[in-house]
């Protein structure tokens, strides 16, 4: 039998441990210096997508023209679909900034990810249906009304306009086929038709884009979103005449446009720039898309919990964790989520209950206090790392927009930002260390359902005629 008191370890193997955490501590910490030099390199990638086509950041022009207004007006229909879940929601923008919301949530499966692209849009199309269909029930919408839709998409498109895209590739495990290099809307409006749902869409967004404009509504200091969630993402406002690829449309050059940057895929394929350890190469080379979004794999929550998972995994065929027992469940790809990571540094007991609690529980093995110390270390560095290069990423755009000195607001949004301890603290600590004393001019605070209302904004003001369909 195994004994769960740390004390009666080995001396040897308590000192083993505490190697162990010194190795990961000097692969995982990212030091103000490289910090900054990250930031460098990542002001240029921006840079270069913003002036030529086909760039590895993408900078994508939204056709989302300035801030909204605050005045506009109506009922929408917004439907999200994310990396882990599809909300279908119905807005009504109120005027002077006020808005409602309703909406209902779906979990999607990892089967649903990889279907056939048209089955997984008529997916969405069917769960909108059963949505509009319980709000005319209800007696909250008119029936046979045509509800303006905005999509939120979350995967990098390209856009000519507000009510189009093709996606450019899938992103956080999606491999969906017949869809990459499609209009999505064309595809999306196909199912909606062949559901009979009284939806047109109007305007397609990303999470970010939506996120930026819903949360100036609110706080009009705002100039930056960012999604940290399944995936990670920012968009920020940008002159016309500062994104040279777009010239020949003839924009007025002091119009504002919003900028989609893609910045997940910061670094993808050279691999120069980021700190990859062997764990974010496995993890690269094992997924369905290798060399891309080099940037989110270190940062989003689809991946944190795989990162320890494989330092576990590596500990356990060096004979120092778990001998003895078995480890099948752990050494499932994927089986780690990062939800633990996020309770394992927030257990408030000193016994660390809720990690023999997740060890027990989910992967049958039993932990001592000093592996459970030291899951917990680990899963702090891994957690901070990714703060730290979401500061990065956020101060290449602050440093290329000239914000730092007024200062600004950035919308946040994504499981990581409002459920891991501590990460807001450790993005403004990263840009302490970056900027000095004005990094504290550079505050992110949470932008709720900004998504949804976002893409609901957006439709407002695209759509031409208002339709009122409330009852
Ligand atoms: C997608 C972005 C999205 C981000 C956050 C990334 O994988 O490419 O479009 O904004 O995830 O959801
Ligand atoms: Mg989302």
């Amino acid at each position: 039998t195994r004994s769960s008191d740390a004390d009666d370890l080995p001396h040897a193997t308590k000192k083993r441990m505490a190697d162990h955490l010194r190795k990961y501590e000097s692969l995982f910490t990212l030091t103000p210096q490289r910090m900054r030099m990250i930031v460098e390199a990542f002001k240029d990638s921006l840079e270069t997508g913003l002036a030529k086509a086909g760039q590895v950041v993408p900078m994508i022009p939204t056709y989302v023209f300035g801030w909204p207004s605050g005045e506009e007006t109506g009922n929408f229909l917004a439907v999200d679909l994310g990396g882990t879940n599809l909300r279908v929601c119905l807005v009504t923008l109120e005027g002077e900034g006020k808005f409602e919301i309703t909406q209902s949530k779906y979990r999607l499966t990892e089967e649903q990810k990889q279907e056939e692209g048209q089955v997984l849009f008529d997916f969405c199309a069917e769960c909108l249906k059963t949505f509009v269909d319980s709000q005319i029930e209800s007696g909250v919408i008119r029936k046979d009304c045509l509800l303006p839709l905005g999509f939120t998409f979350s995967y990098p498109c390209l856009q000519d306009r507000i009510d189009h895209g093709e996606l450019i590739r899938w992103t956080k495990g999606f491999g969906a086929s017949n869809t990459e290099g499609h209009d999505v809307v064309a595809m999306f409006r196909k199912s909606l038709e062949k559901n009979k749902v009284p939806a047109e869409i109007v305007a397609l967004t990303c999470d970010t884009t939506g996120t930026l404009i819903a949360s100036h509504y609110v706080n009009p200091r705002t100039r930056i979103a960012c999604i940290f969630g399944t995936g990670c993402n920012a968009a920020y406002m940008e002159r016309a005449g500062d994104i040279p690829k777009i010239s020949h449309l003839g924009i007025d050059g002091n119009a504002e446009m919003a900028i989609n940057c893609e910045w997940g895929a910061f670094d993808s394929f050279e691999h120069e720039n980021l700190p990859r350890t062997k764990y974010d190469q496995i993890i690269d080379e094992t997924s369905n898309k290798p060399g891309e979004q080099a940037f989110e794999k270190l940062i989003s929550g689809r991946y944190l919990g795989e990162i320890l998972r494989l330092i576990i995994c590596e500990l356990i065929d060096e004979g120092v964790l778990f001998l003895g027992q078995n480890t099948y469940k752990l050494e499932i790809p994927y089986s780690f989520d990062t939800a633990f990571l996020s309770l394992m540094e927030s257990d408030p007991t000193d016994e660390l209950l809720m990690i023999i609690g997740i060890f027990t529980h989910f992967f049958a093995v039993e932990t001592t206090l000093a592996e459970r110390q030291f899951f917990r270390a680990l899963a702090k560095l891994v957690g901070k790392r990714a703060a730290r290069l979401s500061a990065c990423g956020i101060a290449a755009i602050v440093s290329k927009m000239g914000y730092l000195d007024e200062g600004c607001a950035v919308g946040a949004d994504g499981s990581l930002y409002n459920k891991y301890p501590g990460f807001a603290e450790r993005i403004h600590e990263g840009l302490q260390d970056i900027f000095g004393e004005k990094g504290k001019n550079i505050v992110t605070y949470h932008a709720e359902d900004g998504s949804g209302i976002g893409a609901a904004i957006i439709a407002g003001s695209s759509q031409s005629t208002h339709l009122s369909c409330r009852e």
